[in-house]
């Protein structure tokens, strides 16, 4: 009872209401965990992993078709073995510039730094050739020496008017990979905006929006971005130098291109990077690393990275996810739903890199569902556990208190006990029977009453034990209830249960001997009547459960007549009517023989007495004896009166009471009736002095037994008379309504204590008062009025207070 009540408490006192608080608490849990999962993502291990699965879900996003206009002028390992190893000579560039220039292109790059001076002829044939081309972009660098950055530039002849400059610089991650470059970078004061930038915005293409615009001030910050490389190496148009240079191409290949001349030779590592495409190992080319910049800026499809703020959003969202997932599907749903969120997580990230140029990483969400779904079984572990030992507890106490109760410890048989049995038992096998039988019990609740020290005694409570104390509680159980049932069906009186809307529940195995017997009767109360003589149980049952007393009904015969039953109907709070039968066939065969005894001894004793009063009074009338013999048999006259008296009345309730007096109802008027009884018992009243009231005279039809209710009502008016004083007045009323009819009996007499106003229905029951000593009778009266009225189906009652009066209350159905 204290755990609702205690929860009861705590819901009232709490602001929040019961239900949100799990909600609460998992809205904190999840931010909690988004939290720590997006500052683990922070540290270098798992910036590491997240790099990784960038590069994954690019390659997954897979290559795409380049849609700028660029052709790539490859200085490749055949250039170099056919024009010389690297540095060619600027003379051989010049030329190159020159095979290029003359295909009309939008615009050339060169990714060669031209910083060292070399002899005069060379440096004067590139500037010339680098002056012919009207739309060029050379490279520049950072680097660094003592500690400061600075510039370098290709060399002040070749800056030319036309010339744009460009940063080259690359930026590879940590683990060298090259996934963005700079917008710009910053050295020396001086800004230099990314070579391939100033590659598309020279070629009069358009770009990203950060691209500078003309009229303003332009602002640049350095910035990341991201190329979205559009695939491995050779995803763009090659050129190598060496047709270029020996003419073998056709210059319109030029025309209207974005030319980017670059370093590509492999053998001499220069210039190379891994990229995200580099499954192989193959290193990209610095000039295909500026072509994919190109053409991620010029389809404007830099890759953005979603912010920590939406990743924090986004796995809050999805611990809370898991967490609501596990409190309505718990189990296999629930697993199947983490162990799929993880690809979903993925596939998510995979749509938005491919169509949304947009990086999700999904590192931080499989971690998230790695700790969360274990974290969740643990959670949910220790709270079922908690309430484990919460349960046990209760049920340890509950035992514990059970066994102080029944004194403790089972004491030992008593060995004088176990002697006095032998001793009644003759040696035999019936002896051994019983030895064995009790030895084995005995044997029995020891090793359980050990099994409870050792279980309860332990202090080391872990999980083996709950388990054990589980186990032990729940034998304790069908323990319990195996024993219950073995009563139940060790009772001979038939016990049959019914919930409170009339549905049998239990019957015990002496109901099913019964004749009628069925296993799922419809109607309780119907049942009952069909195993007796059919009366009904309606009203009983009803009665019960309204006023939760039991109802007793004695010697209610059975279908065949032959039993009688003592039927109780007990209400059971809560749950329903227990209906008791108990078999009283030989008691009230017993009381049956009795009567019919009476009866035959009352009735052969009348013969000799009518003889006896007969003669006395021919001796009295005829003056046969002398005057003294007079008053003897005015003595034996009176006192024969009074034998037949009682002989006439025993045999009155006896005959009416054996039920083999059928009543024989009539319809009649009280009138009449009432003037009777005034006429018959006006004399004694009046000698008395008391005087009597009867019902005015009216419509006071009435259909019972003529004789009987006249008899029983005169039982009750004699009586009043009987036990008031002198001086008071006996009041006879009558009343019809509610479909009853109403005699009552009013006196002012001595009255009846309220504990005696049932007993004196009782036959044979005479109160021990003085009043009533100094009153012949015989305690008959009552009974027999009792027994009229119900044989009318109705009943008599009575009001009384000591010293005032009483008042009798005979009523039978209309
Ligand atoms: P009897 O009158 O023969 O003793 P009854 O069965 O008629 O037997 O009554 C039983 C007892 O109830 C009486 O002995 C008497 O004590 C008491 N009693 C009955 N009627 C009254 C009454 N009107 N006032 C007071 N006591 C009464």
């Amino acid at each position: 009872m204290s755990v609702p009540y205690s929860n009861y408490i705590a819901a009232r006192h709490c602001i929040i209401p019961l239900q949100m608080k799990p909600v609460l608490r998992a809205v904190g849990a999840s931010g909690f965990v988004a939290v720590s999962i997006l500052l683990l993502s922070w540290t270098t291990y798992f910036l590491q992993l997240n790099s990784t699965a960038y590069d994954f879900t690019l390659r997954l996003a897979g290559s795409v078709t380049p849609t700028s206009p660029i052709v790539i002028v490859a200085i490749d390992d055949e250039s170099l073995y056919r024009n010389g190893a690297w540095p060619w000579s600027r003379v051989k560039l010049a030329r190159l510039l020159d095979g290029i220039e003359a295909g009309g292109p939008r615009v050339i790059g060169m990714d060669l730094l031209l910083d060292e001076k070399k002899t005069e002829e060379e440096d004067n044939a590139l500037a010339a050739a680098i002056s012919k081309v009207p739309s060029i972009v050379l490279a520049t660098r950072i680097i660094s020496g003592n500690g400061v950055e600075h510039w370098l530039q290709p060399n002040a002849e070749f800056v030319q008017k036309q010339v744009a400059l460009g940063h080259v610089h690359a930026d590879p991650d940590f683990d060298g990979i090259t996934r963005r470059i700079f917008s710009a970078k910053l050295a020396e004061g001086r800004v230099v905006q990314a070579f391939a930038a100033v590659t598309l915005r020279t070629a009069g293409l358009p770009g990203s929006a950060w691209e500078p615009r003309a009229g303003r001030v332009e602002v640049v910050r350095p910035q990341a971005f991201n190329i979205r490389f559009v695939g491995d190496n050779g995803s763009f148009k090659h050129v190598p130098a060496w047709k270029v240079l020996d003419g073998a191409v056709n210059p319109d290949e030029f025309t209207n291109q974005v030319v980017l001349i670059g370093f590509t030779a492999e053998l001499s590592d220069l210039d190379q990077w891994f990229t995200p495409f580099a499954e192989s190992g193959r290193k990209m080319s610095g000039v295909e690393i500026h072509a994919n910049a190109i053409e991620t800026l010029y389809k404007g499809r830099t890759i953005a990275e979603a912010s920590d703020a939406a990743v924090f959003a986004g796995l809050f969202l999805v611990v809370m996810g898991l967490w609501w997932v596990d409190s309505r599907f718990e189990g296999r749903r629930f697993y199947a739903a983490a162990v799929l969120a993880g690809p979903a997580i993925l596939a998510l990230s995979w749509l938005l890199m491919k169509y949304g140029s947009m990086w999700l990483p999904f590192p931080p969400f499989w971690a998230a569902i790695v700790v969360v779904v274990p974290g969740l079984e643990v959670a949910k572990l220790v709270l079922v556990n908690r309430d484990l030992d919460r349960k046990i507890e209760r049920l340890t106490v509950a035992a514990v208190y059970d066994r102080r109760i029944a004194g403790g410890h089972r004491p030992p048989l008593p060995s004088e006990a176990r002697q006095k049995i032998l001793t009644h038992l003759p040696a035999g096998s019936e002896r051994d029977t019983w030895v064995t039988a009790l030895d084995a019990y005995e044997r029995e609740s020891k090793s359980r009453d050990e099994h409870r020290e050792n279980l309860f005694g332990t202090q080391r409570r872990n999980s083996r034990w709950k388990l054990d104390a589980v186990d032990f509680f729940s034998e304790e159980l069908v323990r319990f209830l195996a024993f219950n049932n073995a009563i139940l069906a060790s009772i001979k009186d038939v016990i049959i249960v019914s919930d409170p809307a009339g549905r049998v529940v239990y019957q015990n195995p002496a109901a099913t001997r019964l004749e009628g017997y069925r296993k799922g009767p419809p109607f309780a109360p119907d049942y009952f009547a069909s195993l007796l003589d059919g009366r009904s149980f309606v009203t009983e049952f009803a009665g019960v459960m309204a006023k939760m007393e039991p109802v007793v009904m004695e010697f209610v015969p059975a279908k065949n007549a032959r039993s009688f039953y003592n039927v109780v109907l007990s209400p059971i709070p809560g749950a329903g009517v227990v209906f008791s039968m108990h078999d009283a066939t030989a008691q009230h065969e017993l009381n049956q023989a009795k009567s019919d005894m009476v009866s035959l001894v009352s009735h052969e004793l009348r013969t000799p007495l009518t003889s006896i009063r007969g003669y006395s009074d021919l001796l009295l009338k005829y003056d046969m004896v002398q005057e003294k013999g007079k008053a003897f048999l005015g003595t034996i006259i009176d006192e024969s009166q009074r034998l037949n008296q009682l002989i006439q009345s025993f045999l009155d309730i006896a005959y009416i009471e054996s039920g083999r007096q059928k009543i024989t109802k009539s319809d009649f008027e009280m009138a009449p009736v009432f003037r009777d009884m005034l006429n018959a018992i006006g004399p004694v009243a009046a000698e008395k002095q008391i005087a009597i009231e009867m019902p005015a005279a009216g419509e006071m039809r009435v259909r019972a037994d003529r004789l009987l209710l006249y008899q029983a009502l005169m039982n009750l008016i004699t009586n009043a008379i009987k036990y008031s004083p002198a001086g008071t007045t006996v009041r006879m009323g009558f009343s019809n309504g509610n479909d009853r009819v109403r005699f009552q009996v009013t006196d002012q007499g001595f009255g009846i204590p309220a504990d005696e106003t049932s007993r004196i229905f009782e036959k044979f029951y005479r109160r021990g008062n003085k009043e009533t000593r100094e009153q012949s009778g015989f305690g008959l009266g009552l009974a027999f009025v009792k027994e009229v009225a119900m044989r009318h189906g109705g009943d008599v009652v009575v009001e009384s207070e000591v010293g005032k009066g009483s008042v009798f209350t005979l009523w039978i159905p209309n």
